[in-house]
Parts: C-alpha cells; structure tokens; sequence
C-alpha cells in the first residue's frame, strides 16, 4: 500500500511557493497525515515540510520519498489547511507563510540531523526553539501525610523543616510557594531531602502574564431590553450560517452581548475566540474575560515574552483554554471545537497585517468560522463601510443597539473652527473654547481625556531664513522633534540625529519647532494646569513592561485630572468620571490621501468621543479641525452612523472603490529609482497586455504606476500600482503566476514586489 501528499516546504523564499508531491512510504502512512511536520527531500538538501493534503491520486507518476514524519504535535488540522490554503489565494501569499502563524512562537525552522553511529540511519529534529518549557524546582512528601505531620512534631528544634511538611503534607509545590507560606529556604529543603523525607525535583510549568486590574464588574448584570433582544436574535436564531454585524453605539454594552453568546458556546462544550484590537487589549478589557471565565481564558498579544506567548499557545493547543482572547493574529489559535468568533471594533485597521502574508483577520475570521460551522459577531459603534454594505446586501444580519446603558446621553459635540477661533498659548494649538471647557471639567473634579494622534514635539523643523525643512535622509518625510532626547526623530525608519542649533544649510540661527505632539502639549498643560495630575499615554511613554497598566491603574483610582494620549487611549476605556473628551487635531487622518481618509475619521472621532460621558454625568466632545464642513467631521455633530454611511458609500459607488470592487495594490520599490520604475513599468505593461488580449475581464481599471505617497522609506524608493478587480481569483493566478518573472532572485537590495490585496492603506 502507498500514498501521496501534498507537502508545503518550510523556506522563506522570496517568491511564492506551491505545494510539491511526495509519495508516503509504507512505514509512516498512519504518521503522514495533514498537519504533521515531515522531512523530505528538496534540492540538495533534506528539508522540513509539512502535510497539507494526503492524496488519493497523484498527479504525476514520479516522486521522491518522505524520508522522515516528526514526532511533533500535528501543527494544524484539515480545516485549517483548508483555510491556509484560502488565505494563500486570497491574498497572493505563499502557503508557508500562512502555516507559519499557525506553529508555535519561537519555533525554530531549522532541521537538525543527526546519524547514529551503530544503523547509519539519518535521525532528524528541529533545532532547539528559541523558548523553552519552563522548569521549576517542586517539593513532594517520601513519606505518608500522616508520618510527615508525625515528624512535624518531632522536628521542634527545626522549625522551618517542621513547617514545610506540614505545607507539603496536602501535596506537591512549587519550592517557591514552600518558602512563601513557611519561610523555608532551599536550605532547608535540601536537609529534608539529605533525611528522606522529601524529594526535589524539576517540574514543567507555566509563565503566567499579570493581568490583574481592579475594577468591580459585576457577574449578574439585568440585560436592558434592548441588549436582550439583540442576544435573542444572534443566539436564538439561526442566522443560516451568516455572521452577525452588531452595530451599537459605544456605551451601548457590547461587550456584554459577546460575553453572553460565548457563555452559551461554551456550556454546548465549545470553545471561543475574542478578536480585539491591539490597542483595545487593555488590561479592562482583559479583566472583563477573566472575571467571567477565569482560567479558561487565554490572552495573546505582542506585549507578551516571547516566553509567556509560547506558554499561551501551548495550553491552548492542549486544550485548557477554552477561551482565547487575542489581537489580529489570534485568529490562528489552535482552539478546537471552535463555537464562535467575535470580531469587536470589527472597522479597525490594525486586522490587517501589514506585512507578508497580508492578511485580514476579520476576514479570514469569517471564512474560518464558515470552515468550522462556528457563529460570527463583529461589533463596532461605526462598521467598516465593507461591513455595512455586506449586511444591508443580508450577506450578514444587522443587529443594532442604539442606546447607551441606562438611557445614559450621548456626548453632546461641538465643532471649534481653529480658521476663526480665538487661541491661547505661543503654539496655538488650543483654543480658547477648548480651555474653558477644560478649566470647567477640572474644576468639578471630573477627569478629562485630550487626544492628539501625533507623539513627539513638533513635527516640522524649519529654518526661518532659508526655508529649509529638515527631513529623513532616509525616507522622503520631515522629522520630528523630541524634546526630551532633544534629537530629531524619523516615526518610519527610527533614524535618529541630535537637533541642530544653526539650519544645517544656510547655518543661520532661524531653526524653528512647528506643529503640535503629545510632548509638546503636555508640557504646556504643565504650565496651564500646574496642579492637575497629567497622564500622558503614547508609544514614547509605555515602552517599559506593564507601564500601559500602571498608568491606566492610576488614572482610574485618582480624582479627576487629565488623560493625553494617541491612538492608544482611543479604544477600550471605560472611565466613568470622564466628562470632557477635547480633540486637538480632527485633520490629521483627514488629510491623508486615502479613501478611506474620511471613513477613518469619523470611526476615530466617534472612538474617542465615546469615552465621554458613561458614567452618571452626560459628556461633551469637543472636535478642533480646519475643516469644519467636511462631511465626516459634520457627521461627528449628530454622530449618526447611517447617514455618514448614506454619504461614504455613495462616493465609493461612484468611485468604484471598496466594497464596490477589490483591490490589488502592487507595490515596489529599490533603492535605485530607475531600477523601482523600471519594474513598476514592466509589471503595469504585463498587466496591461494581459488586459489589452481580453485575458483579464475582472481587472476592471488599473491606476500608474506612480510614485507612492511617502515616495522613499528607509532609503528605497516606492511606486505603486493600483488594480480595481471584480474579485474574480484568475487574476490573482495570473500575478501569481508571473511574479518569478519579474523579480530577479537577487540579495535584499534588489527590486522587491508586494501584493497587497484589500489595503488598509495606500502611503
Ligand atoms: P460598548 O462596548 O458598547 O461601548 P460596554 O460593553 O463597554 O459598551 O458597556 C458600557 C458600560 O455599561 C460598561 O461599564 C458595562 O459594564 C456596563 N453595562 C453593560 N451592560 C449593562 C447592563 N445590562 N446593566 C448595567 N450596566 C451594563
Ligand atoms: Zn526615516
């Protein structure tokens, strides 16, 4: 008897693989299945592979062997092959790359073979990870419960000793926790061994993440009427296998909703995945799982160790998690007997990965939950327009919420037009109705959260005589000023310079510091507010392990005092005392040249205007912009949802963008600017002859090639082309297919091409 299999081979090459054939030979059909780690051969070299299908009939009539199956736990399992396998197409990515968020963190990739002296056959194993199983060191009885107690009593000269049999005497512990309820040191430990009475020992153990934050939530809300309906229609229903896009407006007690449905899935015996954003994985956030479902909750973000990730995913792959909550790439978790997805903030960028395999998590969420016959909720205040438009075509069920919890008010908004508005302070970049308000709110003794998506001081650096602008000798943007480094900052390559004193080309004195960051408006609150706590939250501020928690911990339990933050304090905060949200720049997203530009305003906006007013108090938002009539920021003024929705997806329609068609962003760039147009050129005039011959009836419009909006990025030069497609796969076969073609198999300097399909941005 013999088989085949379709092997995925474990190398990062450049281009994008496919699957080879291999024949199974007889001693290892019941360990090649799909999902196992395998060795095969592979050029010259034997390589790690693994099995994607087990095939009935081969496609050709030659094939070389599978020389070895791993005794590793099977990495994936049939429906997430299928689902590798979709992704890859989906995205033009390689198959590889997908499985490769699929293994454990850490994983090694290199194979390690070794032959044995004695049969001369090859043995073969992955290199050591880059983790390992924690070890710890355990205590544990020799003798009975009863004699230990019995020899307690007899060790009165040895209190110590005496102690730590007692603490053994209901069985094993960690030698740390000996100590910890005894005070029993090692020493004393090892003369309990040197008598033989206990025994020490290493034991495999886990590293626990802190997640702890105080907040009292109670475990028996009364669901509002409201709330109750919208859980009977997503578990009460069935949906006909149709994701569910729960749309209520922030304070409306989503979160809730999610739990519940995942309460349900789990008494069936099910296990659950919570998808938040990056930045919405607070520490609240996290508490509310774990208040509800303790232990069975598992988190994964990047701010864990590498350590504390590899232990996550161990224990869920062993299944005593049932419940994990994780950002974007949680979608991979090897969770079983998947019951349901859900998908908060569902509009959020950061679900796309922004580097190969370019993935959407919302969408191959979905199309994961479709393999698995498990439930969908995506919940946002403000869906994707993609989202929206898929639920008004009943693709999804549209459930809403649209009140806040206990009839709580909306934040009232009010627009400050900064073109006429009276302005305090040498930057100008408060106004006097922002202050007013600001003053009002702390002289109540409530808190106040100010946001401004720019971190830093100022973000242009001008010679006033010459005109200079200084930029990144890297990248084609200015740089910015970091007061407290006094160094000059690049936030895309990290380039760093001190900052000069005299313009480094006319070398007068002229040097000025415009526009506003975080830095530079914390350090005029400290002199406006000398005696209000300020909490200042940006990614300059919360580099240190755990500081995110500690800062947040803090502001929670003061009274009153100001939050200023970035994006960061935008998502997942639920302060009740916040009674002022002031916006100190609404243009910045808005000028972007993106169309999404106006999209991502609005849901920005309403995120952190969100924040005010959910406690007893009713909330005011206050937007500062210069453009006060733009559609997305008068929208902010009614905040409702649908009839910005009315607006976008009229201008998408007549634009034939997103969800009207799919795009393919082609991008290139080398660190030569002929070599980068040269292949923009060659890969536009493929496509083109492909189109001109009729071949490719779903490209429906093709944009440039044209240089990129940030036209060099750390010294490589960028051009982009934009291809608008009805979605038909055979044009990503066809870019597929001809990738090899245009990208010379050269070093890392070399031209390099992306296929960006669905992006999230177009810089
Ligand atoms: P959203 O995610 O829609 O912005 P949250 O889920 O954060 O809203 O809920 C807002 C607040 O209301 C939270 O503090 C939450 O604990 C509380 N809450 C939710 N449902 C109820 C309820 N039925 N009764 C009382 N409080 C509730
Ligand atoms: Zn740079």
């Amino acid at each position: 008897m013999s088989g085949y299999a379709s092997v995925i081979i474990d190398i990062s090459a450049k281009g994008i693989d496919r699957p080879f054939e291999y024949e199974i030979p007889e001693t290892l059909i019941e360990s090649a299945q799909v999902g196992a780690t395998v060795v095969v051969p592979f050029g010259k070299t034997p390589r790690l592979g693994y099995v994607i299908e087990v095939l009935a009939q081969p496609s050709r009539s030659k094939h070389q062997l599978i020389k070895a199956v791993l005794a590793e736990p099977r990495a994936f399992d049939e429906t997430m092959a299928s689902l590798a396998i979709w992704t890859a197409e989906k995205y033009i990515c390689s198959v590889s790359d997908v499985i490769r968020l699929m293994l454990p963190p850490g994983r090694s990739r290199r194979l390690r073979q070794e032959t044995s002296a004695a049969d001369k056959e090859p043995r073969y194993s992955i290199s050591q990870p880059q983790v390992n199983i924690k070890k710890e060191r355990y205590a544990r009885l020799m003798i009975t419960a009863d004699e230990a107690l019995q020899a307690a009593l007899e060790l009165s000269r040895a209190p110590r000793q005496a102690a730590a049999l007692r603490a053994l005497a209901d069985g094993p512990l960690p030698a740390h926790r000996v100590a910890a309820f005894t005070g029993a040191s090692s020493a004393t430990l090892r003369a309990l061994a040197a008598k033989g009475l206990v025994a020490l020992y290493m034991e495999d153990t886990y590293r626990e993440p802190d997640f702890t934050y105080p907040e009292e939530l109670p475990l028996d809300l009364q669901l509002t009427a409201e709330q109750q309906q919208a859980l009977t229609a997503i578990t009460g229903s069935d949906s006909g296998g149709r994701p569910f896009l729960l749309q209520g407006v922030t304070g409306s007690g989503k979160t809730e909703i999610y739990l519940r449905a995942i309460e349900r899935v789990l008494e069936r015996g099910q296990t659950a995945i919570a998808l938040v954003p990056e930045i919405a994985l607070t520490p609240q956030t996290v508490s509310r799982f774990r208040t509800r479902f303790g232990g069975k909750v598992a988190v994964l973000h990047s701010g864990l160790g590498l350590g504390e990730r590899y232990d996550q995913w161990r224990r869920i792959r062993d299944g005593s998690y049932s419940v994990v909550v994780g950002a974007r790439s949680a979608v991979w978790a090897p969770v079983e007997n998947l019951g349901l997805i859900v998908i908060d903030e569902e509009h959020e960028p950061s679900y796309k990965q922004d580097r190969t395999p370019r993935y959407h998590a919302r969408e191959v969420a979905i199309k994961r939950a479709e393999l698995s016959r498990a439930g969908v909720i995506m919940g946002s205040a403000t869906p994707s327009v993609e989202s929206r438009y898929h639920a008004d075509k009943s693709e999804y069920r549209l459930v809403k919420l649209t009140k806040r919890i206990e009839d709580r008010p909306m934040p009232t908004v009010e627009i400050v037009d900064m073109k006429s508005a009276e302005r305090v302070g040498e930057s100008g970049f408060f106004s006097t109705r922002l202050l007013d308000e600001l003053s009002e709110t702390i002289r109540r003794g409530d808190k106040a959260i100010l946001f401004l998506n720019r971190r830093g001081f100022a973000n242009f650096i001008i010679c006033r005589d010459c005109g200079h602008v200084i930029n990144c000798v890297r990248c084609n943007v200015s740089l910015t000023y970091h007061s407290r480094e006094r160094a000059l900052m690049c936030h895309h390559c990290g380039f760093t310079e001190p900052a000069p004193s005299v313009c480094p080309e006319c070398g007068g004195r002229g040097i000025g510091f415009f526009g506003a960051g975080t830095e530079r408006v914390e350090s005029e609150l400290k002199e406006l507010y000398p005696d209000t706590p300020l909490t200042r939250m940006d990614s300059d501020t919360t580099t240190a392990k755990d500081a995110h928690r500690t800062k947040l911990v803090a502001f929670r339990a003061q009274t009153g005092g100001i939050l200023l933050g970035t994006q960061m304090i935008a998502k997942g905060l639920d302060f009740p005392d916040v009674t002022l949200v002031g916006i100190i720049n609404a243009d910045t997203a808005l000028n972007l040249p993106d169309f999404r530009a106006g999209e991502r305003t609005f849901q920005l906006m309403m995120q952190v205007g969100g924040r005010a007013g959910r406690g007893a108090s009713s909330g005011k938002v206050l937007v500062q912009t210069y453009n006060p009539d733009n559609y997305a920021i008068q929208a902010l003024l009614t905040g409702d949802y649908d009839t910005f929705y009315e607006h976008e997806v009229t201008l998408r329609d007549a634009l034939d963008y997103p969800p009207f068609s799919e795009l393919i962003n082609i991008g290139i760039s080398a660190t030569d600017e002929d070599a980068a147009i040269a292949l923009a050129n060659r890969a536009a005039d493929l496509v083109r002859d492909k189109m001109g011959d009729g071949l490719l009836p779903s490209v429906k419009e093709l944009l440039g090639p044209a240089p990129a909006p940030l036209s060099r990025l750390k010294n490589r030069y960028r051009w982009h082309i934009l291809l608008k497609t009805d979605g038909d796969p055979a044009v990503k076969r066809f870019l597929r297919d001809v990738y090899g073609s245009l990208v010379p198999r050269d070093g890392r300097d070399g031209p390099a091409l992306t296929y960006d399909v669905d992006p999230m941005s177009l810089l």
